[in-house]
């Protein structure tokens, strides 16, 4: 029996989960948000509805930490730091070097810093995350999961982009993805609904949240996804764009007088639905809005449904059919409308679901049996696929 931490690391976050191992229970959980800024919030959940909560200024990622290790003692949920024998961290870009988990060591942890300008928001603040772990807990186990490493199973005609062959050869330009470790646990809980092996299946899994990835799943593994060389590219987003032709730039760079980096940034943070609707990227308040009879809200709501459309029929022909598609995260796990949307314009493919049981907080199979394709609502955990990941690499 040991104690096993996830950390998933952000710029000015850090969100963590403690789980007893191998029973695979949560014994706590927390986020440390506003790093680095002034009035940072602590705050852990542990027990019955038990909450601790503190305001303070917390400077860096290891002050974060150390306060998190001191926090888990004074809460009792903790005797003494040795409790804990293995920690995860994810990490957002590991581009073609790594295909799996991997033990930290000095040497990975220069290669995750390498990996930068693959994640340049994700991997400096994923690699403080791990420094400040080391530093206040050498002795533990420390393992990286890795967003990508479920797309390192792509065959090169989907990876690859159709430019010059140097751009890959020299630059390494080409499609990695993202949200890997969600896609990867809930195609392995839909082959379990599905009562098949993974390896005979083929599903369409859609991680929607305030990122969104569509990934076709055959046989277990991932053959394309639409995030690219970076978690810009793919279905509209909540501030991310998604998919535009690349002529824009150079044409908005003429025209706004904007420079690339910031239109590269109005493209990550100024876009998707909160760009149309002008109201927010928060789907609860697109779908309030256009129900009160805001155009652009409906409007971006159209779009953001239409992009995901578009990616499962691509899916359905990558995968010449598929036996399931599965809504997850944020936005796919909890909006009813934004899944009625969906499968309405889908029912060609033989797609029919129980509109009865489309409400909030519904999850399982939402396929009626004659559906031809199945339809599964799956709570996403990427925490726990990063435990078990530890335990394995013991
Ligand atoms: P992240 O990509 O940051 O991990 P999440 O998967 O947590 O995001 O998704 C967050 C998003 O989920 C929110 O921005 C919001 O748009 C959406 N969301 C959460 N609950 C609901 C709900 N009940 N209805 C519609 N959208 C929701």
């Amino acid at each position: 029996m040991s104690k096993t931490i996830a950390i998933n690391a952000g710029s000015s976050s850090l969100k963590w989960q403690l789980y007893l191992m191998p029973q695979e229970e949560v014994i706590a959980k927390g986020i440390v948000e506003r790093i680095g800024l002034n009035d940072s919030i602590f705050t852990v959940k542990y027990g019955e509805d038990q909450k601790f909560e503190v305001i303070q200024d917390i400077e860096n990622h290891e002050i974060a930490v150390q306060m998190l290790l001191d926090q888990l003692i004074s809460l009792s949920i903790l005797e003494n730091y040795e409790e804990i024998t293995g920690v995860g961290h994810r990490v957002v870009a590991g581009g073609e070097l790594f295909k799996e988990s991997t033990l930290i060591t000095d040497e990975v942890l220069k290669q995750i810093e390498d990996l930068s300008d693959l994640a340049p928001l994700h991997n400096p603040a994923n690699a403080s995350g791990i420094r400040a772990f080391k530093k206040l807990l050498p002795e533990i186990t420390s393992v990286a999961v890795f967003d990508t490493a479920f797309h390192t199973t792509m065959p090169a005609v989907a990876y690859r982009y159709p430019v010059p062959n140097e751009f890959y050869e020299k630059y390494a330009a080409r499609k990695y993805g993202a949200h890997g470790t969600s896609h990867y646990y809930v195609s392995q809980e839909a082959a379990k609904l599905l009562g098949k092996d993974v390896k005979e299946t083929k599903i369409i899994t859609a991680h929607i949240g305030n990122g969104g990835s569509i990934t076709a799943v055959h046989g277990g593994e991932s053959v394309d996804t639409s995030m690219g060389f970076t978690p810009l590219a793919g279905v509209m987003m909540g501030t991310r764009s998604g998919d535009i032709d690349p002529s824009l730039i150079p044409y908005l760079v003429g025209k706004t007088g904007l420079d690339v980096a910031q239109l590269n940034d109005a493209f990550n943070k100024q876009s998707g639905l909160a760009g149309i609707s002008e109201i927010s990227s928060d789907m609860r308040e697109i779908i309030e809005a256009k129900e009160n009879g805001n155009k652009k809200a409906e409007l971006a709501f159209d779009m953001y449904v239409n992009r995901v459309v578009k990616y499962i029929g691509q899916y359905f022909a990558v995968l010449n059919g598929a036996d399931a598609i599965v809504f997850t995260a944020g936005v796919g796990e909890n909006s009813a409308p934004f899944r009625a949307a969906v499968l309405d314009q889908l029912s060609w493919f033989g797609i029919d679901y129980v509109k009865e049981n489309n409400v909030f907080g519904f999850m399982g199979e939402l396929s009626t049996s004659e559906s031809k394709v199945k339809v599964f609502v799956i709570p996403t955990d990427e925490e726990l696929v990063i435990a078990r990941d530890v335990e394995k690499l013991k």
